[in-house]
């Protein structure tokens, strides 16, 4: 494996990739930062600078809620019809197609994530923009049948001012799944990319003022969590706080946006449970096994991190995960045939590490890997644990890493008991022949998404969020403008 990057672009080369500098844009401005601040963005394969990127502070958040809040109350935006902003995101959804192969490799630059994976996620974007470009004519109030002198019904307002703050794992695909709807209902948004990954976020800020979104409904603030984060959770004119990240900071945002009583959503942290009962096809459950904890290096929410493997088939399942695990290429994310990718950042790499020692410490085998890859770029080993018991912090913390826990089971009862012996809830998948018994893991899973025989499909006509502390509310679903809308009631006298 080689940590190497030899095609690592020139700075120019990256200043292309953004089509501009890498500053605020606050209305239909691209800005400094108030203070000058800026940040470095740091390429993981090869540890070098791609940009100095502008870092919002305070000044800059008040400037943006408040040409937020103009663009919300202008006749150019709030006088829209769901068919007027359809076309709008369709128009989006083009640009992004137009430009894929540049965020896929500005994507791929900037998160670590291997340039086939960047490519999917920025297919699956356009899938959402276009899916909510359908789904705007969906929003809908009721009109119950009232008698008397009354006729009454509700509406469906959008809520105002949307900060979406996003983490660094899925930058697009994070982007977009909070853009989307909020601009589909008629709300304005400032979107915060996570201060590790900015760059493409910025990009798609050209793109939405491209396609025609009058300024000031989309506004990208890159900067500090404990900063424009938090400054944005805190501002009495922002409505609503979506927040996909972790369930620490989902628990700060949560206590500073109760100040001003915001709408919240929250998607958090996960632990996924994947079973694998001895009759299932194991042919098939095997790549998925392996994918569902080294896509993405590991660093995806639904992570397949718990692997729960029948007692009958434990010890042949855990040795073929360990030499498919072992045969795996690590390395150069840009590279063809390259696996897996670096993690995110030297910290995220030394938390992954210390993991790495707590599981051998409580007793657990690293059956493949188990090492950090030493050398330039933020690179471990995918490591499947075996020997691990439930109540290994390994076994119940996110790692966030390319780490897996195998854990014996003997029935349903104890594979249910064991799956959801866990704080979190955000996705399970199990894999099973036997119908009845995939309805019934179906129901008792305390989990926000349960795939069966399949893991990691997410479809923006179901809901997506977490049980218990994954999350708060759900995104996406049919009646996705829940979310986004506030209902009102109208009583009318007759
Ligand atoms: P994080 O919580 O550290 O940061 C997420 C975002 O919040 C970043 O933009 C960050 O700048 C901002 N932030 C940090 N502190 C803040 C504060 N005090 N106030 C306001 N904003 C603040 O998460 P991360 O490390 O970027 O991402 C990894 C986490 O995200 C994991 O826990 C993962 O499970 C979770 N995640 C969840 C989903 C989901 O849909 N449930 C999807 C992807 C990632």
């Amino acid at each position: 494996m080689s940590g190497q990057n030899d095609t690592a672009p020139s700075a120019e080369r990256v200043d292309d990739l953004l089509g501009g500098p890498a500053v605020l844009l606050i209305g239909d401005e691209w800005v400094d930062a108030e203070s000058g601040a800026t940040f470095p963005t740091t390429n993981p394969a090869t540890e070098e600078t791609l940009a100095e990127v502008a870092e919002a502070g305070d000044a800059d958040v008040e400037r943006a809620v408040g040409t937020a809040r103009k663009a919300f109350e202008a006749a150019s935006w709030r006088d829209t019809s769901p068919a007027d902003r359809a076309v709008l995101l369709r128009r989006f959804a083009e640009l992004i197609a137009r430009d894929a192969d540049d965020l896929a490799r500005l994507e791929t630059l900037d998160s670590g994530m291997t340039l086939p994976t960047a490519e999917a996620m920025i297919a699956g974007a356009i899938e959402t923009v276009l899916h909510f470009a359908g789904a705007a004519h969906t929003i809908h109030g009721v009109t119950p049948q009232s008698g008397g002198d009354a006729f009454n019904y509700s509406l469906r307002d959008p809520v105002g001012v949307v900060a979406s703050i996003v983490p660094w794992n899925a930058p697009i695909t994070n982007a977009v799944w909070k853009l989307s709807p909020a601009l589909a209902a008629g709300n304005t948004v400032i979107l915060k990319p996570a201060e590790l990954t900015p760059l493409t976020a910025l990009r798609l800020g050209r793109l939405v003022l491209e396609a025609g979104f009058p300024p000031g409904v989309v506004n990208v603030l890159p900067g500090m969590g404990e900063g424009a984060g938090s400054a944005l959770a805190a501002h009495p004119g922002v409505d609503k706080v979506s927040f996909t990240g972790s369930t620490e900071v989902g628990k700060l945002i949560l206590a500073v946006s109760g100040s001003t009583l915001k709408h919240v959503s929250l998607e958090l942290g996960g632990k996924t449970p994947n079973i694998v009962f001895a009759d299932a096809n194991l042919e098939a459950a095997l790549p998925v096994a392996v994918a569902a904890f080294t896509s993405l290096s590991g660093q995806i929410c639904t992570a397949g991190s718990r692997l729960f493997v029948q007692r009958a088939i434990h010890d042949e399942f855990a040795a073929r995960l360990s030499a498919a695990v072992g045969s795996l290429t690590v390395g150069d994310p840009t590279a063809a045939g390259t696996d897996v990718g670096p993690l995110i950042s030297a910290g995220q790499r030394d938390r992954v590490a210390a993991y790495l020692a707590t599981g051998k410490e409580a007793g657990a085998t690293a059956s493949a890997g188990g090492a950090v890859i030493e050398g330039r770029g933020f690179f471990v080993e995918p490591t499947v644990f075996t020997g691990v018991e439930n109540s290994m912090r390994i076994a119940r913390e996110e790692i966030f890493g390319p780490v897996v826990s195998v854990i014996p089971f003997d029935d349903e009862e104890e594979a249910v008991r064991l799956a959801n012996e866990t704080d979190y809830g955000l996705a399970a998948a199990l894999w099973t022949r036997d119908l009845g018994r995939a309805h019934r893991l179906a129901r008792r899973l305390e989990a926000g998404t349960v795939w069966v025989n399949k893991w990691g499909s997410l479809d923006p006509t179901m809901p997506f969020g977490g049980y218990k502390q994954s999350g708060l509310g759900r995104e996406f679903g049919l009646d996705w403008y829940q979310a986004y809308t506030e209902n009102k009631a109208v009583y009318i006298a007759v």
